[in-house]
């Protein structure tokens, strides 16, 4: 029974529908975690590249007054999902602090750390995902310098762009909403990280091919990481997917139509309420930080995560042997076993 977890978008995509299969995902991904959360969600239809950021901060404090009532350290605790950040957590916060008139930082994580955010949580989606990464890449037996494409270049595949460049391997593709730019042997991360920054795009990035957006999920390589949005790989397109090995970063990036297709062609696909629970993990130390009012050091933030992580891929292993099923089947026959126990607890069942 909560306290409820999950993040807020700001996109033009929102639906009321959505908002709650992204919440649901959310309960079954702290449950494969085993993080005393339940899921929540929420979302604004906006286009947040037409605001100025004041219009930004208005909408982000008016949006917290609205949901004030609903929300709380024991009640509900919102964190940055597509398009938000920790500036606007911190905008948040402030408004929330204001309202109740005292401080309260367990109210929402992803925060700035100066405010009570946790070092290393705005990476620790791709941290958490590249730790899954190196133990699904090893049950295949992928080499360490294996080459990956990556759709998306936000929260999660940029930050996982630049730890899989840093620690060895290939990566030959990254897309973003508009293109993609591709190198069979390998991009200079930083370079095209430079690139975005300053020009808002990916386009004429020097030194490597410019291919369009969707064209990413067909490339050759070892490993595909969808960290875009929901149903970027369905029926259609799944045939065309090269990789051995698919790493679900967004939040239901492969349609169940899709899945079934991977699968009858031997296709790896670690889902979502796995792979990227490393950003609700990580806020998780976050409220447990804030409510000891005491600090860790970032080493100590992703050791944590890292054994999280590797607790939560070995369970999920060891239910797919015992079912013989899928990684996805087993995720969520794991997560279900979970909340279905602590219902029991409860009395609920
Ligand atoms: N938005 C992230 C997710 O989908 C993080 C949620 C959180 O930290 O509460 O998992």
């Amino acid at each position: 029974a909560g306290p409820y977890k999950g993040g807020i978008r700001f996109h033009l995509g929102v639906t009321r529908e959505e908002v709650m299969a992204l919440s649901a995902w959310m309960t079954w991904k702290t449950a494969v975690l085993g993080l005393p959360l339940g899921g929540g969600k929420g979302g604004v239809i906006v286009d947040p590249k037409t605001l100025s950021d004041r219009e930004l901060e208005a909408l982000s404090r008016g949006y917290i007054r609205a949901i004030a009532p609903f929300i709380g350290k024991n009640k509900d605790v919102p964190a940055p999902d597509v398009a938000t950040d920790p500036r606007i957590m911190g905008w948040m916060l402030d408004e929330y602090e204001m309202l109740l008139g005292e401080k309260a930082p367990g109210v929402i994580t992803g925060k700035p750390v100066v405010i009570g955010g946790s070092l290393a949580r705005a990476y620790a989606t791709a941290q958490g995902a590249f730790f899954v990464l190196q133990q699904a890449a090893a049950q295949l037996r992928l080499s360490k310098n294996a080459c990956v494409a990556i759709q998306g270049f936000g929260n999660g595949g940029g930050h996982l762009a630049r730890l899989l460049h840093q620690s060895g391997y290939r990566v030959v593709a990254i897309a973003d909403s508009k293109s993609t730019v591709y190198r069979s042997e390998g991009l200079d991360v930083e370079a095209i990280e430079a690139h975005k920054r300053t020009t808002g795009s990916l386009l004429k990035c020097t030194g490597c091919e410019t291919l369009s957006s969707e064209a990413v999920l067909a490339v050759p390589c070892d490993i595909l990481v969808p960290a875009a949005l929901e149903n970027a790989i369905h029926e259609k397109n799944a045939k065309d997917i090269q990789a051995k090995l698919i790493v679900e970063v967004a939040n239901g990036p492969v349609t169940p139509e899709a899945e079934k297709i991977l699968f009858d062609r031997g296709v790896l696909v670690i889902p979502d309420i796995l792979a990227n629970a490393g950003g609700v993990t990580v806020s998780y130390f976050e409220q447990v930080q804030d409510a000891m009012n005491d600090f860790w050091t970032e080493a100590v933030v992703n050791e944590k995560l890292e054994a999280h992580m590797q607790e939560a891929f070995e369970a999920v292993w060891r239910a797919k042997e015992k079912y013989n099923t899928t990684v996805c089947k087993a995720a969520y026959v794991l997560a279900l076993q979970r909340v279905a126990a602590a219902m029991a607890a409860r009395g609920r069942n």
